[in-house]
């Protein structure tokens, strides 16, 4: 195309420090309501570099825990978790919102603040005890992470490890999975919720 270059493809080593990434997030006061700090990763993924790093550290997090496949949750832990996949060389499980998949799916229903949410999967996504690494953006109260890993250990996986950009470990989310047996690492951690 006129006046355009040749894609080459940036295959170098990310060198951005974890404070890095961290200041790449965009925190939004009151939202979606009063009082919740928004911590905002569209800033970090549409970051080419901080988006590399965050990958690759969540790579060399899940690289050190025997990890045969890698899970993410909808919508945002599917940015990372498929990255970290690709990035592995690993197959990629996506625990869907309700309704999404077009086959026959095993569901899980679990409480909100308010009301209750419900994470579907394909059944047969999983090889029975296959070491299965959960990756999301964030872990606030827990409840999403506890959640898959019940409903991906019913689809037969052994999950031992969860990875997560932003951990919000006022909100006690961390503490509650590494109660349940699960090693729990992120990037990086904001006070408060
Ligand atoms: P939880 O189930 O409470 O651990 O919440 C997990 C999900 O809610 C995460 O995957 C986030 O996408 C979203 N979330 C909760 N709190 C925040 C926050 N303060 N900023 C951005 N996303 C949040």
């Amino acid at each position: 195309m006129a006046g355009r270059s040749a894609f080459v493809p940036d295959m170098s080593t990310p060198h951005l420090s974890l404070a890095d990434l961290k200041a790449l997030v965009r925190t939004v006061p009151d939202f979606p309501k009063a009082g919740i700090q928004f911590r905002d990763i569209t800033t970090l993924i549409g970051h080419h570099q901080g988006m590399a790093a965050s990958v690759h550290h969540l790579a060399a997090m899940a690289g050190t825990s025997g990890a045969e496949k890698i899970a993410g949750m909808e919508a945002r832990g599917f940015i990372f978790g498929a990255a970290v996949a690709v990035q592995m060389g690993l197959g990629f499980v996506p625990v869907r919102k309700p309704g999404k998949l077009p086959i026959a799916t095993i569901g899980i229903d679990y409480a909100l603040e308010y009301g209750t949410d419900r994470l579907e999967m394909d059944p047969t996504a999983i090889a029975p005890g296959q070491r299965v690494v959960i990756v999301d953006d964030l872990i606030a109260t827990g409840g999403t992470a506890l959640a898959s890993v019940e409903l991906l250990r019913s689809a037969g996986a052994v999950i031992e490890h969860a990875l997560f950009v932003i951990d919000l470990p006022d909100l006690g989310g961390a503490s509650r999975l590494r109660e349940a047996g699960i090693t729990v690492r992120a990037l990086m951690e904001f006070e408060g919720d």
